[in-house]
């Protein structure tokens, strides 16, 4: 096993292996940089006969990759849309006109990101964002002598990690912002290897320079130590001292941003179909799917058929970032629109084709090839948690997410691997995706036992029927709460029941009265709780089980009596299965027996 040599990189650098869907064990074992037949060693040791051309499933390459103590190395969700948008990215004719730069604002918490794109913008960012429905990425442009850049802003952390997984074909350049009272701080440190992973410029805005024990020369040291070297130190990087606040040198760095985009001669053909990406989707009541849409080639319009993943729509209408009405976009241009027959996912590449029957066609063919890329795994990590038998008396809860947003399909995801099971029940995440559950949910959960949530999402009645033919459960919710709960309960029930005692009282005998194979009947004295007719007991001597019986009436003072409780002094008449040499002196302890759900982590 090559541990060391992989462990000796991992400080410096992680080592990404994009995974679409599947992955065969030669594949797997070349992006490792391991002999196939360690990795083939690796699976036979958990209980997995493989070949050469097996394919392994997402969880499973991620699984072998635990399990071989590769630190390094991470694993990426290629979907299918990015795949297909890397290979079928079309070559720039000599017609290409330049395009606006697409920038990304990254940096640590409270550097100034926000402030600096306000700056920029010349405007509250937040009021834009539409009821703060953002959850991935939100776009802006701003105009500067006539030019145009467009502007990315991500919120929240899981949109990073999604930004940085499609992050190749979105951002030209990444301005980095770091406080130059700060210092560089991890999420600086984040954005360098977004960057540089997307392959993007970089120039970073070192900001707050307005403020006392800002300290530009030591901010660009702290940079240089990540890889950063400033221009006037002889590197590559432009690093322009910026205040977001009183908007010293923001000029400065949007002319270093276009300056940018001219060396790189961004450029794009106007003269073909559109294409871009989709940075946003949701429902909304009264317009159906809104979709905010990045345009990277060709020029969108009202009235386009267009398809993207295994959805498709005729635009319907467009409006720019600022909710404008848009007839047209082109190349970096950021729109929103309706018309999409269902929500395309995030992160999925548009195209446009010419007539309603292609884009359909389009979806179709497209939704097939996930379909079949999902199932074309012939190990799956079921199949493999299954053979490992990690956990002895584990049971695999099998569920696909479906959620409004990715941002929502990611809360929950997260939050349901949090749930503690004590490793009894294991989580099985089969698919997720965004939108409204599908007939390919229906026909992926079908036969697997496979529960599907939706959150947030519709379901078509249609849908609901087909689930119900095929014995597929949907369960869909509002609140994340109620759902994790039931997820809970779906994976307690799994547990199955359990048998609970409970004492209730104890009696020492002190009269022996009769003894048959089917009946006994005694008197004593109630050391302690409390005695009813129909209750169980056992009889002790000393330690010693010797048997145990039903209570069938209980006396006092000779009377039938409802209870006894402690100290009193009464008799009982109990049923027994086989006779039990009852003698004075033994215990007699009463319990209820009851059957109960068992609880996860008990
Ligand atoms: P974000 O978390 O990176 O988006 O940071 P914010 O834009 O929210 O800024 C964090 C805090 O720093 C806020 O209180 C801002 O007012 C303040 N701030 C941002 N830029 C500057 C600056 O250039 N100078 C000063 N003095 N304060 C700034």
């Amino acid at each position: 096993m090559s541990t060391e040599r992989t462990n000796e990189t991992s400080d410096v650098a992680e080592k990404v292996i994009r995974i679409a869907g599947s992955i065969t064990v030669d594949e797997l074992a070349q992006a490792l940089g391991l002999s196939v037949t360690t990795l083939i060693g690796e699976l036979f040791k958990n209980g997995i006969v493989a070949t050469i051309n097996q394919r392994l499933d997402f969880e499973t390459a991620e699984i072998m990759i635990q399990e071989l103590g590769l630190k390094g190395v991470r694993l990426e969700r290629k979907n299918t849309a990015a795949k297909l948008s890397e290979e079928g990215r079309r070559e720039l004719s000599k017609d290409a006109v330049p395009r606006p730069p697409v920038v990304a604002v990254m940096g640590h918490v409270d550097h100034g990101k926000t402030t600096l794109l306000d700056n920029l913008l010349k405007k509250k960012t937040v009021e834009t964002e539409a009821g703060g429905i953002t959850q991935h990425i939100s776009a802006y442009q701003l105009e500067h002598e006539g030019r145009k850049i467009t502007f990315l802003d991500t919120p929240g952390h899981e949109a990073f990690a999604a930004i940085r997984q499609h992050g190749a074909m979105l951002t030209d350049i990444v301005v980095i912002v770091v406080a130059a009272d700060d210092g560089v701080k991890p999420q600086t440190i984040e954005a360098i290897k977004f960057a540089q992973g997307a392959n993007a410029k970089i120039i970073v805005a070192i900001n707050k320079i307005d403020r006392e024990g800002a300290d530009v020369e030591r901010t660009k040291a702290g940079l240089a130590e990540h890889g950063l070297m400033p221009e006037e130190w002889g590197g590559e990087i432009m690093m322009i001292p910026v205040s977001a606040k009183t908007g010293e040198g923001v000029e400065k760095l949007v002319e270093a941003i276009l300056l940018i985009a001219d060396v790189e001669e961004l450029k794009a053909d106007v003269e073909v179909p559109a294409e871009g990406l989709v940075i946003e989707s949701h429902m909304e009541t009264g317009k159906g799917s809104v979709v905010n849409l990045l345009v990277t080639g060709g020029e969108l319009k009202v009235g386009e058929f267009v398809a993207a993943g295994g959805v498709y729509g005729k635009i319907r209408t467009m409006t720019d970032f600022r909710g404008k009405p848009k007839g047209k976009a082109g190349p970096s241009t950021p729109v929103t629109v309706t018309g999409f027959k269902e929500l395309p996912n995030f992160g999925d590449r548009f195209l446009e084709y010419p007539d309603e029957k292609s884009a359909r066609r389009a979806a179709v063919l497209a939704a097939q090839a996930q379909a079949n890329e999902a199932a074309s795994a012939n190990v799956t990590s079921t199949d493999l948690l299954r053979m490992m038998n990690v956990e002895d008396n584990s049971k695999v809860f099998n569920v696909i997410i479906k959620g409004d947003v990715l941002g929502s399909v990611t809360s929950v995801v997260d939050s349901l691997k949090l749930i503690d099971t004590k490793g009894e029940v294991t989580l099985n995440v089969v698919a997720t995706g965004v939108g409204d559950v599908t007939e390919n949910d229906i026909y992926m959960a079908a036969g697997e036992n496979t529960v599907v949530y939706g959150f947030n999402v519709n379901v078509p009645t249609n849908i609901a029927k087909l689930a119900a033919r095929d014995g597929v459960e949907v369960r869909n919710f509002r609140v994340i709460y109620e759902l994790l709960d039931d997820a809970k309960a779906s994976m307690e029930k799994l547990l199955g029941e359990e048998v609970v005692e409970t004492v209730v009282g104890e009696m020492k005998v002190m009269g022996v009265f009769r003894v048959t194979k089917t009946e006994l009947i005694a008197g004593g004295e109630m050391t302690s709780g409390k005695l009813v007719p129909g209750v169980n007991v056992r009889v002790l001597r000393k330690k010693e089980i010797l048997g145990e019986a039903v209570v069938e009436s209980v006396q006092k003072e000779r009377i039938e009596a409802k209870e006894l409780i402690e100290k009193e002094i009464g008799g009982l008449a109990m049923k027994t299965e086989k006779k039990i040499q009852l003698e004075v002196g033994d215990k007699l302890e009463f319990f209820t027996r009851e059957m109960r759900q068992r609880k996860l982590g008990e």
